[in-house]
């Protein structure tokens, strides 16, 4: 038997059952680097599919990628994964995101190209919309991967990541940038208080203006703008609206670490302390973790992920849904 969206409504991040979403969503947009329009749709999907992105644009098996860490590359200024037959996805990270931070286990993103729609720069449009199709359990009992021990990496800049054990998911994470607009901020999260939507979903991506020039010559941001990032120069915000919050530039951080923690296949119980975390950081940490298996255990039965099995199911799902 399926409990109704509101039957976890609010809590779904606390389930103790896998969940999904109860009907598709659309959505559509301009990439951030490529400036290429996409179409995205989220589908829902049955228990141990993991998130799965499905490249509509390319025939057969070789569309699937499973949003793990074993298939995260190393990419500038986001996340991207990539399959065995080099099928990428990029900048999976604001759904990550969301869906991490709402408690959903179990979806397939259809999407017609190789990156993910900006939207406005942060999540909030993407959990407005699975608030609105809403949130389902199934039957199969939701598995945590929980850190055992310590794990740390660092980059030669000074940033630097640590997961250690903690019995909810927990972020403690500060940023200092030399734009005197951003400077330091620090932010600190626990799953259990249900914070997500208030004070994350909705913190937009930041970059300084003397970036920008940089990034479009190495053939990057030729989507971004004011409609969806916050971009500051020498101090000052460019964006008329200001900020939607404080410290939304640490906060953005701190989604960005939800969607890349969410790598790990499973959600997170554990405190991730980090000082300037950025893609790089977080997916060498997931992959550390992953790496070591003293460090870490799964909690509840867990299922292999399998790409194989998933592909007709959504559909028998979605029709009871
Ligand atoms: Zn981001």
């Amino acid at each position: 038997m399926r409990q109704t969206a509101d039957n976890i409504s609010g809590t779904a991040s606390m389930s103790a059952m896998q969940t999904t979403i109860q009907t598709p969503i659309t959505m559509s947009g301009v990439g951030v680097h490529s400036g290429r329009h996409a179409v995205i749709t989220l589908h829902p999907a049955v228990a141990d599919t993991g998130i799965l992105f499905h490249r509509v644009d390319i025939e057969g098996d070789d569309g699937f990628v499973l949003a793990h860490a074993s298939n995260a590359i190393e990419a500038q200024l986001c996340t991207t994964i990539k399959n065995h037959a080099k099928t990428e996805v990029r900048m999976v990270e604001h759904l990550m995101a969301a869906f991490h931070g709402l408690g959903i286990d179990n979806i397939i993103v259809e999407i017609d190209g190789p990156e993910v729609p900006i939207l406005d720069g942060s999540s909030a449009m993407i959990v407005e919309a699975i608030n609105h199709a809403g949130i389902m359990a199934t039957d199969s009992p939701r598995t945590y991967i929980e850190i055992i021990a310590p794990v740390k990496v660092e980059l030669g800049n000074g940033a630097w990541a640590s997961l250690s054990p903690a019995p909810s998911l927990q972020l403690d994470i500060d940023i200092d940038f030399s734009d005197p607009g951003i400077g330091k901020q620090q932010f600190a999260f626990n799953s259990k208080d249900d914070r997500f939507q208030d004070e994350i979903a909705g913190a937009r991506t930041f970059c300084m203006l003397k970036d920008v020039e940089k990034m479009r010559l190495a053939g990057l941001a030729k989507g971004g703008s004011l409609d969806n990032a916050l971009v500051y120069d020498d101090g000052t915000l460019l964006n008329e609206g200001g900020l939607r919050m404080d410290n939304e530039c640490v906060k953005h951080k701190a989604l960005d670490c939800l969607g890349d923690l969410y790598l790990l296949g499973m959600p997170l119980k554990g405190r991730l302390t980090s000082h300037m975390p950025g893609h790089r950081l977080s997916t060498l940490l997931v992959q550390a973790v992953l790496a070591d298996s003293s460090c870490y255990r799964i909690v509840a039965h867990a299922q292999a992920h399998n790409v194989s099995t998933p592909i007709d199911a959504p559909i028998a799902l979605a029709a009871t849904a």
